[in-house]
C-alpha cells in the first residue's frame, strides 16, 4: 500500500509538479523524490480544498457509509497540506498503492513502461512491431500488456476491440493488415475520447447524483454483457480473459 518509510519521505516536502505515465501518477517533490501512485482496481483520489471543494478522479465508490471527503474506513493516506488542504486515497481492495523513489529508481521504473498510445510515436509501423512481438497472444491482452503500450486498461481494451470488430481472444497473429489498422485507429480514437471527456469514472464523487463520469455513457461493451449489442443488437457475450472481465458481440467482432 504504503513503501517504507513513507510518512517520514514525505513530510515537509513541496509538490514541484504532477504528471502521468501509463496508469501511475507521477508526483515531483523537493529533494529529489518522486511520488509515485497507481490506483489499481478500486483507488481513488479526492482532494479536499481548505474551503471545503471537492475533486477528484479514480474508481466510483458504493457504499452506504462512504463520504468522499472524509477519512472513512476505505481511506488508505491522508496527506495534509500546509494550507488545511487534503488528499484522501481510498481504496476498496487494498491494491493501490504509493510510493517514495528517488530518481535512478524513478527512472528504471519509467523505462520499463512501453509506448504512449497518444503519443506520435505510437503510429502504425510501431504498432505492427509491437504485435510481431507477441504473435502468440490473445489480443486483448496483449493490448493491456504496460511494457508494450503503456496506459490501456480493461475498459479501453474491450470498448477498442468492439470498435474496431476484432474478437478479443483472437491471437495476435492471425489479424489481417486490415484489422491492425482498424485497431490501431480504434485505440487512438477511444482514448483521446476518454481524455476529452474527463475518463470513465471522474467526477463521480463531487456529482451529488453519483453519475459516474461521462465516458460511462459512451462505452459500448464494458460492462454491458447479457444486454444488447448497440451496433447489431445481438446479445453481448461475458467472459473472463487474463482474470479479466471481457465483453464482446459475437455477430459483429470476428
Ligand atoms: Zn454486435
Amino acid at each position: 500500500m504504503v513503501s517504507r518509510g513513507f510518512a517520514a519521505q514525505i513530510n515537509n516536502k513541496k509538490i514541484l509538479e504532477v504528471s502521468r505515465r501509463a496508469k501511475m501518477i507521477i508526483i515531483k517533490l523537493s529533494g529529489d523524490k518522486y511520488l509515485l501512485i497507481h490506483l489499481k482496481m478500486t483507488g481513488q483520489l479526492i482532494y479536499v480544498s481548505a474551503s471545503g471543494k471537492v475533486a477528484g478522479g479514480g474508481h466510483p465508490i458504493n457504499a452506504k457509509d462512504f463520504s468522499l471527503r472524509q477519512v472513512n474506513k476505505f481511506t488508505r493516506v491522508v496527506l495534509n497540506f500546509t494550507d488545511s488542504s487534503r488528499l484522501l486515497f481510498h481504496d476498496v481492495r487494498r491494491f493501490g498503492w504509493l510510493k517514495i523513489v528517488n530518481i535512478k529508481q524513478f527512472e528504471k521504473i519509467i523505462g520499463a513502461y512501453g509506448l504512449e498510445p497518444l503519443s506520435k510515436e505510437f503510429n502504425l509501423q510501431k504498432f505492427r512491431e509491437i504485435l510481431q512481438r507477441r504473435l502468440q497472444a490473445k489480443i486483448k491482452q496483449l493490448l493491456m500488456t504496460q511494457e508494450l503500450i503503456a496506459g490501456i486498461g480493461n475498459i479501453y481494451a474491450d470498448e477498442s476491440l468492439f470498435a474496431a470488430k476484432i474478437l478479443p481472444v483472437r491471437l495476435a497473429k492471425t489479424l489481417k493488415p486490415a484489422e491492425v489498422k482498424a485497431l490501431h485507429s480504434a485505440i487512438k480514437k477511444i482514448l483521446h475520447l476518454a481524455v476529452a471527456v474527463g475518463g470513465t469514472s471522474v467526477n463521480t464523487f463531487v456529482h451529488p447524483t453519483g453519475e459516474r463520469g461521462q465516458m460511462a455513457e459512451k462505452l459500448k461493451v464494458y460492462q454491458r454483457g447479457g444486454k444488447k449489442c448497440l451496433r447489431c443488437g445481438a446479445i453481448l457475450h461475458k467472459i473472463k480473459l487474463g482474470g479479466r472481465g471481457t465483453v464482446f458481440c459475437e455477430k459483429c467482432q470476428k
